[in-house]
């Protein structure tokens, strides 16, 4: 067979060479060490946890090794791209801190390295496609759907595995001839890789996250061109990643079962092979069982379910990085209040089996990671969320910053800082009563008199001085409970509890419920200091309105 004669028969307008195309993409010139990688996620609008955990470890490698983290489109199957799909994952991952360098942007490219769409990059596949077929690496088939079909279903009758290889490849030693007479009855042909594996054969191979590998040679004759002469996505990545100067190439495991043919489809074009990152899939309980989190079964797969419950960009990357990483969680104890972007990240320590998503310990980090945070910070954060998903909220947070900050420093800072928080959404519980439209009436407790509870707040009122400072004020609340015959002993009180008709926490429960509405509130004194002393009062005699 003449295949440079093929190769010009396939491809007669395809000039440009691949030397031409490897001195217009230049190595890179980068710091020895220097990661370069990417996402290349396919346009169909639904951003999931997995791109995040994909952006994430990618945008790690590459930043911490000052490389380059871009962004390609593998836009190939038109039929599932979403219009203004790029934007919504460029917006979604922006949203979680993480900014590529380079790539497909809103607005067209950004780079050297480009076209970074893979749809305007038909020329420069048929470059290789060419160069191929000169080999003698690929090949045409015009195997109609029928014919696949009726292979499939010998195989399967036959117990064989399927696919197009060994004897089932139909065209890979066809002649000139047969070639010809098709291509002039203008027969549709898809382009095939010519596969000099056998199964037979076994190799090493290393993953930075699944390790050591043996891997099975690849016998399959797969498609690298369909018959509109749009690459496969195994073509695709291997001269994208090529001609970008990929070196490193994060994605799900799902691809490790074509990784045999990717290995030798850019050893066959000649290419360095880039190193893999095979990151496990998410997986939650189900019942006794683990299976993968489901676009169909579970909401929370969704990046845009996160945003909706609340939860701060910070906390999810901090959360996703504890479940990630073995030793993410050592080092955060170690180092509380580090940037976690200081944290020392290696793929080698990513969990190879995937990770387990587990809502309690979201909640868990993000109580943690919100208490951290600056009342500044949560301001900010609180008040754009909610001016979006809570806008009665937002407008009132918005109305008085300082108010608010005042509000979220309780608690803040030191030692063992308060962790009322875990979502935005629940801000409104916690603070809602600082503001009089969102104060609730107070519901007391039925084994009390309400002629006892409205003492208690009659003599509150009385001896209410807001010069007081704490000592003063708890002082007062103390000679209350003693007043009308509660104990200030809570220990005795523990020992037996029959003896008192109550104690002196009941009786900060009652003047807590008449200014908060609520029995669980921060800290009484700093709240009263915080709605002011009219405030309060009104809130005590509307209470006593209720009770008399
Ligand atoms: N377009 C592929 C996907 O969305 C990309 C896989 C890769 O990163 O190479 O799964």
């Amino acid at each position: 067979m003449d295949y440079q004669a093929l190769a010009e028969l396939l491809f007669p307008d395809v000039t440009a060479t691949p030397e031409e195309l490897e001195a217009r993409f230049p190595q890179r010139n980068l710091p020895e060490g220097a990661v370069v990688t990417r996402m290349a996620p396919s346009p169909t609008g639904f951003v999931h946890l997995g791109n995040l955990v994909q952006g994430m470890i990618s945008e790690r490698m590459a930043h911490r090794t000052n490389g380059v983290l871009f962004l390609r489109v593998e836009d190939t199957d038109a039929k599932r791209e979403v219009p203004g799909a790029v934007e919504v994952l460029i917006s979604s991952l922006k949203h979680y801190n993480i900014h590529f360098d380079e790539g497909a942007t809103i607005d067209g490219d950004n780079g050297a390295y480009g076209p970074y769409r893979q749809r305007q990059r038909a020329e420069i596949y048929h470059v290789y496609a060419k160069k191929l077929v000169m080999e003698g690496k690929a090949y045409p088939c015009f195997c109609t759907e029928e014919e696949l079909t009726a292979m499939r279903e010998k195989q399967e009758a036959n117990k064989e595995t399927t696919g197009y290889y060994g004897p089932y490849a139909l065209w890979r030693d066809r002649s000139m001839e047969d070639i010809q007479a098709q291509l002039a009855a203008g027969n549709p042909w898809v382009l095939r890789f010519r596969s000099t594996g056998s199964i037979e054969n076994q190799f090493k191979f290393d993953d930075l996250v699944k390790g050591k590998l043996t891997i099975t040679e690849n016998n399959v004759d797969h498609v690298l061109l369909k018959s509109d002469g749009i690459p496969t996505y195994h073509f695709a990545h291997a001269v994208d990643d090529h001609l970008m100067r990929t070196t490193h190439v994060v994605r799900g495991d799902e691809w490790l079962s074509t990784l045999p043919f990717h290995i030798q489809l850019f050893q066959a074009l000649g290419f360095k092979l880039p190193k893999y990152v095979h990151i496990g899939p998410l997986m939650k309980m189900d019942g006794a069982s683990k299976r993968k989190l489901s676009k169909r079964k579970d909401p929370e797969l969704a990046l845009t379910y996160y945003k909706a419950e609340g939860f701060s960009a910070l906390a999810m990357r901090e959360y996703l990085m504890t479940v990630l990483n073995s030793n993410f969680e050592d080092w955060r104890r170690a180092n509380p209040d580090a940037d976690m972007d200081t944290f020392p990240f290696s793929p080698k320590k990513l969990n190879p089996a995937g990770s387990l998503f587990d809502y309690a310990k979201l909640i868990d980090v993000s109580k943690n990671v919100i208490s951290r945070m600056s009342a500044e910070d949560v301001y900010r954060q609180l008040t754009e969320w909610a001016l979006e998903f809570q806008p009665d909220f937002g407008e009132k947070l918005a109305e008085d910053p300082d108010y608010a900050k005042a509000i979220l420093a309780i608690g803040r800072g030191g030692k063992k800082p308060r962790k009322d928080l875990a979502t935005w959404k629940d801000a409104k519980d916690y603070m809602g009563f600082f503001y009089d439209d969102y104060l609730e009436s107070p519901v007391f407790d039925q084994r009390f008199s309400r002629e006892t509870i409205a003492d208690v707040l009659t003599r509150f009122l009385e001896g209410f001085d807001p010069a007081d400072d704490s000592a003063v004020w708890f002082n007062k609340v103390k000679a209350i409970t003693e007043a009308i015959g509660f104990t200030t002993d809570m220990k005795a009180y523990k020992q037996n509890p029959d003896a008192f008709p109550g104690t002196v926490s009941d009786v900060s429960t009652f003047i807590r419920q008449a200014v908060t509405g609520k029995t669980n509130s921060p800290d009484l004194y700093t709240v009263m200091q915080l709605l002011g002393p009219d405030r309060t009062a009104e809130r005590i005699r509307k209470a006593l309105a209720i009770l008399n």
